[in-house]
Parts: structure tokens; C-alpha cells; sequence
């Protein structure tokens, strides 16, 4: 592959890349340490030098950028989102200390996905050289665009850089550090609709399968290991390793590696593996199929809740007056307006009417975002249901409250089946930003509290779950989470583990991407089969 990736600093040292191309970056790196080159307000810069373009973003004084041949058919925003997101996860782990194996896994991972979605678009341009994406048994994506401008090509100094496909959508990260502006109408809607399927009439949410493709090619053979096409498994290994049986001390040891590298944090990952332990009671050998047996068994009695999940039963079946209330918390950035407009959605699908009431208050420009997000779904609804935001502007004080209350009254008198509520993102370990929530859970008295949180933020998700859960008093728990952006974290699923552990609130959806419908159930089977394989 020509492409490459690096991250470097602002004194030029590079300090992550892909596959060790940096000499193509040389003058690219040469002029952003001698500042000769000006990143524009989004701190994005494309860049052309040799015949190659590049692309960057800074962002604390670190650097992420990579290059393509001079014309890609990759949207801009695209490339700018993977170096986002990638700057932020070398960000994330290096802060935390974590394994540099970890950290280069999670960054291939990203720089591939962007790849993969390169072939993607040379597949749409050109459908007789299409290959396909999936192979074996998955069920190829079907999407369904909604809403379809004419394509845009985009021109830079008389060169054409793009064409048009754009997944930038719901992308506004930027845009609250006043930047990029949230989307038009310009840009595409797209619904893939085979992300649902029909049980008599209701439209249900499908499970995950396809986040790893390779990992869909593997088998598992009948002593348990899985007969992967590409590189041989975790498991493989072990068992080739140790032979038949095994030292139960060694075995744990390996394992609790394994699950740490998939981000399960140390200690929950160490409380597991005790548990697994005591099941052997005074064994001192096992072999590892009985030790990854007994493994999975735990690891699927923890993802599996011993709640209902079935969100659609649950508001259809009750009798009623009120509107079902859903408040969707968490911390900055994980995607909780986005999720939330992923429920609307679905729920418009199911042809409820949906009010959304803007409860971030606090944040310029949360209100004019989920009043984008709400035109986005005025324009793909297809139901006879409606959708309409709520919105009592921005104040601090009772305003949050007040607004609550005052959505959930106007939904009752115009006949809206649900109320959801995006509320302020707030960092869980600051008390002051947290003590509010009590206040606004007594007042709004949601049916259901969900938090998203991010798949990627690895050990600071116990904390995170712990806090949230515990923000609503003695009486009130978090009734379910949702697992945001697994998209950009390839196997390392561990994230899950860690908040249903803490909390034993389960997993209601996992959210998948950008566009609304990037939302699956849990598969309890693959994410255990992803973290033991
Ligand atoms: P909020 O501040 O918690 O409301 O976060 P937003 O909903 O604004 O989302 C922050 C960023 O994360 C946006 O760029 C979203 O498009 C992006 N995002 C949200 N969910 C996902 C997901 O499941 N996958 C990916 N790749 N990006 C997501």
C-alpha cells in the first residue's frame, strides 16, 4: 500500500506510524515545524507536495496526517474525521499509559476502515469492477439514499480532489469548538434499511455482526479454537503452546493479557479470572478448551442482562397517558445527540411520533444541532408518525428543569407517543456538573435514563459508569447504556465489559457509525467470541 500515516509533534518527531513511510512526509513535516504552513480555523489542512496530496489535523500541539495519490475519491470530511478520530485515540492511550500494541491495533485499524471505505467508493463509481466487500456469509449492505442531490465534485486549485459521496452527515464534533458548521441540506441522507428487520409489526433493531469481516471468515473448530483464514487466534496459539494441559496459574496469566489488550480494565479483568479460578476449585491442571469454556461462560453471564431490553414492548405495551420519557446522558462528545436522533429513527419506523426536547442548555450550539438533526429526520421520515424538537433556548439554573417539564406536558397535549431528552454532557468526575442531574431525574422522571459511552475510552469507563449510574440518588439507577462508535475500535470491545460490570446495566444498542442507521443489538456471542479469540 503507497498510503501512509503518521503523528508527530510540533518540534517534527514522529511518534507514531504506519508503516514506517515517513520520508514522503519529510517536507510536510519540515514546513509545519517551521510554521510555514497555516492550519485553517477547523485546525484541517490539505496539502499538495510531490504529486501527492496530504491531509492533517492538529490538535494539542500534536499532528496527525497521511497522504493519497493527487486525486482521491474520498470525501474530505471523511479523511478529516479518521485523522480526528485517530489523533484522538493516540491521544487517549498514550495518556493512559496503555500497550503500544494496543494503540497501534486501534490506529491500523481506523487507517484501514478509511481504506476500506476508498474501495467502497471506486466500487459505487465504477460497479463492473466491483469486488466484493464481505465475503463468505454476511449479508451485503444494502443502502438506501434518501434525499439524493446531484453529486458535487470539489474543486481545489483547478483540481478535482473529491466526488461527491460524503459521510459526513451527522459529523459536528467540530463545530462546537466553532468551526465547522453543522450540515446542510446539500449533503446526503443515508438509511441503510437492512439495518432493521420486520417481526409482525414492529421494526426491530438487528444484531451486530459484520464489524469484523475477517474475523466472520473464522471457524471454530470442535476443541474450541477458531480456524482463522488470516492470522492464527489468540486461542490457536494457546492451545499450540501449552499442549493438552496446562498449569491453571500459566493459563490465567495469558489470559488475563489477552483481555487486558482487548481493553477490559486490570482489575475487572483480574476479578473475572478469580472467578474463573474458583470454579476449579483445587485444579491445578486444566486444559485450555475447559478454561475458555468456563471463560465464555462468564463472560456471557455478565453482557447478558437480567432486564428486559425490549424497549418497543415495553412503550407500546403500557396503558398510559404520559408519554414514554427516554434522557439520554454522559460525558462530551460520546454521541448522545447522535444516538439520540438514531432512537428517533427507529421509533419513527415504528411509527411513533417522537418529541425531541433539547435539554443541553449549557453548550453553544447543542440546540441548533438537534434542530439539525431533527430537519435530517423530518426529511427521511417515511411514517405517518411525526417529529418536531422542543426548545426553550439556553440558561443555567432551573431552565433545564423547567424545559423538561414543560416538553413532556406539551407532548401529552399533542399526542406524542415518546419524549426524548438530550441533556448537557458533563464530566463525571466533577461533582458540581453532576449534582444536577438528581435534580433533573426527580423532576422529568424519565422512564428510561440510557448513557452512551464511547467503546474507545477503555479504563476510564468503569469511573464513568459508576458516576453516571450513581447521579440519580439512592432510587435511581442508569436502566440501560449505549455503546457509541465500536466502528472505530475493531476488536478491542472490552469498553463493554468494564461499564456492565461496574454498573450491571445492561447494553441496550451498540452505535456503529454516522449515519441513523448505525445502531445494533448486542451480540452477545460475537463480542465474547472477539475478546477470547
Ligand atoms: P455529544 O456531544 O455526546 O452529543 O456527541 P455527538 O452526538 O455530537 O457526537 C460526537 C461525534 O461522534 C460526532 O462527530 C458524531 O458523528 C460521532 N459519532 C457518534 N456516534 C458515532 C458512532 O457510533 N460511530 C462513529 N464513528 N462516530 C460517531
Amino acid at each position: 500500500m503507497s498510503q501512509s500515516l503518521i503523528v508527530f509533534d510540533a518540534s517534527g518527531v514522529v511518534r507514531y506510524q504506519y508503516n514506517n513511510k515517513t520520508n514522503p512526509f519529510n517536507d510536510f513535516i519540515y514546513a509545519i515545524a517551521n510554521d510555514t504552513v497555516l492550519y485553517h480555523d477547523s485546525n484541517f489542512i490539505s496539502f499538495k507536495s510531490n504529486q501527492r496530496k496530504f491531509y492533517s489535523i492538529k490538535r494539542d500541539k500534536l499532528y496527525t496526517a497521511l497522504y493519497f495519490e493527487v486525486v482521491t475519491t474520498i470525501d474530505q470530511e471523511k479523511i478529516r474525521q479518521t485523522l480526528n478520530d485517530v489523533l484522538k485515540t493516540y491521544l487517549k492511550l498514550t495518556e493512559n499509559d496503555e500497550d503500544s500494541s494496543k494503540l497501534k491495533k486501534l490506529i491500523d485499524y481506523q487507517f484501514n476502515q478509511l481504506m476500506q471505505y476508498k474501495q467502497q467508493v471506486k466500487a459505487v463509481d465504477n460497479p463492473s469492477s466491483a469486488s466484493p466487500i464481505n465475503s463468505g456469509t454476511s449479508t451485503p449492505k444494502k443502502t438506501h439514499v434518501t434525499n439524493s442531490k446531484k453529486k458535487m465534485r470539489k474543486w481545489d486549485n483547478g483540481e478535482m480532489v473529491e466526488d461527491g459521496v460524503d459521510e459526513s452527515i451527522l459529523d459536528y464534533s467540530e463545530s462546537k469548538e466553532g468551526s465547522v458548521g453543522p450540515s446542510d441540506n446539500t449533503q446526503q441522507l443515508k438509511v441503510d434499511l437492512s439495518s432493521f428487520s420486520h417481526q409482525d409489526d414492529l421494526i426491530l433493531v438487528n444484531e451486530l455482526n459484520d464489524i469484523l469481516d475477517d474475523s466472520e471468515d473464522d471457524e471454530t473448530t470442535q476443541d474450541g479454537s477458531s480456524k482463522s483464514k488470516g492470522v492464527s487466534s489468540f486461542f490457536n496459539k494457546l492451545s499450540s503452546y501449552f499442549g493438552s494441559t496446562v498449569d491453571i496459574q500459566e493459563i490465567t496469566k495469558k489470559f488475563q493479557d489477552q483481555l487486558v489488550s482487548k481493553n477490559i480494565h486490570p482489575a475487572t479483568s483480574k476479578l473475572i479470572l478469580e472467578r474463573i479460578n474458583n470454579k476449579f476449585g483445587n485444579k491445578t491442571q486444566v486444559t485450555p478448551k475447559e478454561y475458555k469454556d468456563v471463560l465464555v461462560e462468564e463472560l456471557t453471564k455478565i453482557l447478558t442482562p437480567n432486564v428486559s431490553t425490549d424497549l418497543l414492548y415495553d412503550i407500546k405495551g403500557r396503558n398510559n397517558q404520559r408519554p414514554y420519557v427516554i434522557s439520554v446522558v454522559g460525558v462530551n462528545g460520546v454521541g448522545k445527540s447522535t444516538n439520540l436522533a438514531k432512537l428517533a429513527y427507529w421509533f419513527l419506523q415504528n411509527n411513533l411520533n417522537v418529541l425531541i426536547c433539547a435539554c443541553d442548555t449549557f453548550r453553544s450550539g447543542a440546540v441548533e444541532q438537534l434542530k439539525v438533526h431533527v430537519n435530517n429526520l423530518k426529511t427521511l421520515n417515511n411514517s405517518t408518525s411525526k417529529i418536531d424538537i422542543f426548545e426553550k433556548g439556553y440558561g443555567g439554573g432551573d431552565h433545564v428543569v423547567t424545559t423538561a417539564k414543560l416538553a413532556i406536558n406539551h407532548a401529552q397535549q399533542e399526542s406524542y407517543d415518546i419524549v426524548l431528552i438530550d441533556t448537557a454532557g458533563r464530566t463525571h468526575s466533577n461533582a458540581k456538573l453532576m449534582t444536577p442531574l438528581k435534580k433533573f431525574g426527580d423532576a422529568a422522571n424519565p422512564d428510561k435514563i440510557i448513557m452512551v459511552g464511547e467503546a474507545l475510552v477503555g479504563t476510564d469507563s468503569i469511573d464513568q459508569a459508576i458516576n453516571f449510574n450513581n447521579a440519580f440518588g439512592n432510587r435511581r439507577n442508569l436502566d440501560f447504556f449505549i455503546i457509541s462508535k465500536v466502528d472505530t475500535v475493531g476488536d478491542l470491545v472490552g469498553t463493554m465489559i468494564n461499564m456492565v460490570m461496574a454498573t450491571k446495566v445492561p447494553i441496550l444498542f451498540m452505535g456503529t457509525g454516522q449515519t441513523y442507521t448505525d445502531i445494533k443489538r448486542l451480540n452477545i456471542k460475537r463480542i465474547v467470541d472477539m475478546l477470547t479469540n
